[in-house]
């Protein structure tokens, strides 16, 4: 191992969820999808060299070469009402949410507790990386657009489904940890889906499970708990395995 390697492998990681976690299930739901939904049939008929790729892709994955746009807009929002994973309407929603993000109509929702846990984060040396359902494309908007401001700038990389894979399986965290190098003792997952926790511990992360109030509660699983990035076990967890007692004198400094 390099001694750049070790000293990766020394880093602390923190990895955070978005739904649920950093922001209400809600402000995700029913901002984003909605959002576009309602926008591709305009957008699908724009002169533009990015739409005119999406509009080709339409044609060729349904076989209707002639689909005129009312067609294609019918075949997009089927896909996005039954959830289909086609990067045809991915794109074409990020190009839409991009829009909406900039021009103020989209605002990325954080828990107020969340920019100052961030801040303290990067302030003590650890990284922070994002992994979400939502693709990086959105992850990236709804932090450069929060409430609170950019919050990129606080954040290292950038995982989603497709570059890591489902969030319930524990390959996906094996692939985040080979991406960004940091030992999975080292990096503790904060998420608010007990099931992504279990999956995560698997592969050696250190896990928090996040019950913000007001937010579905299911299963807890066997994770420490916290109701808010504020909490102060969060850097406790960092730095302790789960199963054994806390020092007082950790609990003391925590
Ligand atoms: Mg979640």
């Amino acid at each position: 191992v390099s001694a750049r390697g070790a000293e990766r492998e020394r880093t602390q990681c923190v990895v955070v969820d978005i739904e649920g976690t950093t922001s209400s299930i809600a402000s995700v739901t029913r901002q984003l999808f909605p959002y576009a939904r309602e926008r591709l049939s305009e957008w699908i008929r724009r002169d533009d060299r990015q739409v005119a790729a999406v509009r080709a892709e339409v044609r060729a994955a349904t076989g209707r070469p002639g689909a005129g746009p009312d067609e294609l807009a019918a075949v997009l929002r089927d896909w996005q009402d039954g959830d289909a994973k086609v990067p045809a309407l991915k794109t074409l929603q990020g190009l839409i949410w991009a829009a909406g993000f900039a021009v103020g109509d989209l605002v990325g929702h954080v828990y107020p507790d969340v920019p100052p846990a961030l801040a303290a984060w990067t302030a003590a040396g650890y990284d922070v990386h994002v992994y979400s359902s939502g693709s990086v494309l959105a992850q990236r908007l709804w932090f450069r657009y929060s409430g609170a401001g950019d919050l990129t700038g606080y954040v290292t990389g950038w995982h989603d489904t497709r570059t890591a894979g489902p969030k319930r399986e524990p390959a996906s965290y094996h692939r985040i940890t080979a991406a960004i190098g940091t030992a999975p003792a080292h990096t503790t997952f904060l998420s608010d889906v007990a099931a992504e926790l279990d999956a995560a511990r698997t592969v050696g992360w250190r896990t928090v499970l996040v019950r913000r109030p007001g937010e579905p509660a299911g299963p807890r699983g066997a994770h420490r708990m916290v109701r808010s990035f504020a909490d102060p076990s969060i850097t406790l967890a960092t730095r302790t395995r789960i199963g054994r007692a806390p020092a007082s004198a950790e609990l003391r400094s925590a």
